[in-house]
């Protein structure tokens, strides 16, 4: 069967309602059709499920996606189920069903009526979900967030590295789809190499974002005032400020409070209830700031947050770029102010003494990379996307003067005696 462009719109739009691809999407999907391992590695909000969900829609038999958040995959099952006609289109496999819900989900698989079933890898390793999958018709096999595999990611999950072994018990050549928003290369490396797919067919997506400005300040005894100032200068518009705290968070969300700022705090100690409704005020526009621990963001499409500011530096480049990425979502400003010293950085390091020693040195690694990027004097832009392992040139890149280093160069020995303060 092959299949045209012309058929890939008229499905794009049947199942999803959309008109046109974003980005690289017609170019994975024809990839995924045509039977070969694929990696794809976007942004967060790049538009990686269509990648899977279109053509496991469009081929005969079920596609398996392994995805670590139970929440998310009830997400797109629903949303799936929703402009299907059989419920049964999509399925979650996983050990919170009944045996009564099991077998359903096994007769539709068995009758060809699922074409996406949703497992958490856990669910993978049951021998006899393994024995059934190899009885019935597999298109492909979909590994969502494939940077769990490697201990350079941000999530590494052990379970991701026995999927190789999984797959390859279920059925011989079944095509594998990588999926990431992880883009250094170490990490990539150690997923077509855990995922034995050195052949994938590979796309990447730029990781820039040229519409948000990169500023770096020293970190001062007066670093609250300075967030107030700033704040009161950007007054009316939405803004995110991260601590690495819940104390620092309360603290500083009172502060804000006192000098009239309509912020509410947010972070895990804090009760559903209050976590939810302070989640809703901040997209509702009923507050303009939320002083947040990193539970904050998972998941929250605000479009227009026009500031990010890091309280204290993150641990790593993929959390700065991650956090900072939730600013100009719509392509309009998006200001990401971090307060850099480096004894916060030894903070970090203190509370990794605990871990593993492999876990530290990975840790460490991570810290001296977020130290290169404070402490630099080249374009914060062609810091991050060379750390992602892009090239760029901010002479003529787009957003190339879209940091503080480029638009206000400072001598390298000035901006070490800076940050000592
Ligand atoms: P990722 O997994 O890469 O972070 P998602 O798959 O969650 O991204 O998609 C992000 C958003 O983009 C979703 O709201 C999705 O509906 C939307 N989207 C995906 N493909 C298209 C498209 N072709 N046209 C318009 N919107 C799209
Ligand atoms: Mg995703």
């Amino acid at each position: 069967m092959s299949i045209t462009e012309k058929d890939l719109q008229v499905s794009l739009k049947k199942y999803f309602g959309f008109s046109k691809f974003k980005g690289l999407q017609e170019g994975v999907i024809q990839s995924i059709l045509s039977g070969q391992n694929t990696f794809v590695i976007m942004p967060t909000g790049g538009g990686k499920s269509l990648c899977y969900q279109l053509p496991a829609l469009m081929q005969e038999g079920t596609a398996i996606v392994v995805s670590p958040l139970i929440a998310l995959m009830k997400n797109q099952v629903d949303a799936i189920r929703s402009v299907s006609e059989h419920d049964g289109v999509a399925h979650v496999l996983n050990s919170s069903l009944n045996k009564t819900e099991v077998k359903q989900v096994k007769q539709d698989i068995t009758n060809g009526i699922t074409k996406l079933l949703y497992v958490a890898p856990e669910s993978l390793t049951k021998e006899d979900n393994v024995e059934f999958l190899r009885t019935v018709k597999i298109s492909f096999m979909a590994v969502d967030e494939a940077h769990c595999i490697s201990e350079w990611g941000h999530d590494f999950r052990p379970e991701y590295r026995n999927l190789r072994n999984i797959i390859q018990r279920i059925g011989d050549n079944i095509p594998i789809i990588g999926l990431t928003a992880t883009a250094t290369p170490k990490v990539q490396e150690d997923i077509l190499k855990n995922l034995g797919m050195s052949d994938a067919k590979t796309f990447k997506a730029s990781f820039n974002r040229p519409n948000l400005y990169y500023e770096i300040r020293p970190k001062t005894k007066t670093v609250d005032a300075d967030i107030i100032r700033f704040i009161k200068q950007n007054e009316g518009k939405s803004g995110i400020v991260y601590c690495l705290s819940r104390k620092r968070v309360e603290e500083l969300a009172q502060a804000l409070q006192v000098n009239g700022i309509k912020a509410v705090p947010y972070h895990a100690g804090l009760d559903a209830k209050t976590r939810s409704k302070h989640q809703d005020m901040f997209l509702m526009e009923d507050i303009d700031v939320v002083v947040a621990t990193i539970a904050f963001g998972m998941g929250i499409d605000k479009p227009d947050v026009r500031f990010v500011i890091h309280h204290d530096i993150p641990k790593s480049i993929e959390s700065y770029y991650q956090e900072t990425g939730r600013a100009g979502r719509d392509g309009g400003e998006g200001h990401c102010l971090a307060y850099y010293a480096y004894k916060d950085i030894e903070k970090l390091e203190k509370f990794m003494s605990g871990k593993p020693v492999a876990e530290q040195e990975i840790g460490h690694a991570l810290l001296q990379e977020v130290v290169a990027f404070a402490e630099t004097s080249i374009s914060r832009r062609k810091f991050i996307l060379h750390y992602f392992g892009e090239e760029f040139d901010n002479e003529t890149g787009e957003g190339g003067d879209m940091d503080d280093n480029v638009r206000y160069p400072k001598k390298q020995q000035e901006a070490k005696e800076e940050v000592k303060l």
